[in-house]
């Protein structure tokens, strides 16, 4: 099947400081999958490197992403999440397993907003997306149980 891949787990230099997250564990999954690579955040029109950004604020459906330095970059998450959403649906992949804890692509737990490193309960922009379709999502981090090579 085709799995949507966060881009900086594959090896790619897509991360907010020009670097990457390469995922040994998760690469092995090509042998038997198609790994679809996206970064919302470049998508969206986000140069890299880039400044680091954090969700501020996702009270109702209004979703707030900012820069560290205040700038409101929350329509480029969102128009980033949007393509990165067609290019899953074009491709037909059928699961995600994206960054953990990033504001496009963390799942369940992501950075609070404070840039301190402290967290809170919450996903990234493309990861709701995704989930709000029905969409499987995984982090790197939950790849051991998911044991996705049997399926
Ligand atoms: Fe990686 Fe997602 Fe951040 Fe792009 S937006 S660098 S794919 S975590």
């Amino acid at each position: 099947m085709n799995i949507c891949v966060s881009a900086c787990l594959l090896g790619l230099c897509t991360k907010y400081d020009g670097g990457h997250n390469m995922c040994e564990e998760l690469l092995k999954l090509k042998e038997k999958h198609g790994l679809i690579p996206v970064c919302p955040e470049q998508m969206g029109g986000l140069s890299t490197p880039r400044e680091p950004s954090e969700i501020v604020s996702s009270d109702s459906d209004e979703i707030c992403v900012k820069t560290k330095n205040g700038k409101d970059v929350s329509r480029e998450f969102i128009h980033g999440a949007q393509i990165a959403m067609r290019v899953f649906e074009i491709c037909s992949c059928e699961m995600a397993i994206l960054k953990a804890r990033s504001p496009s692509c963390g799942s369940g737990i992501i950075y609070d907003g404070s840039f301190t490193g402290s967290k809170t309960k919450g996903d990234g922009v493309f990861a709701k997306m995704l989930k709000e379709k029905g969409v499987p999502v995984y982090t790197e981090e939950e790849l051991k149980s998911l044991e996705i090579s049997e399926v």
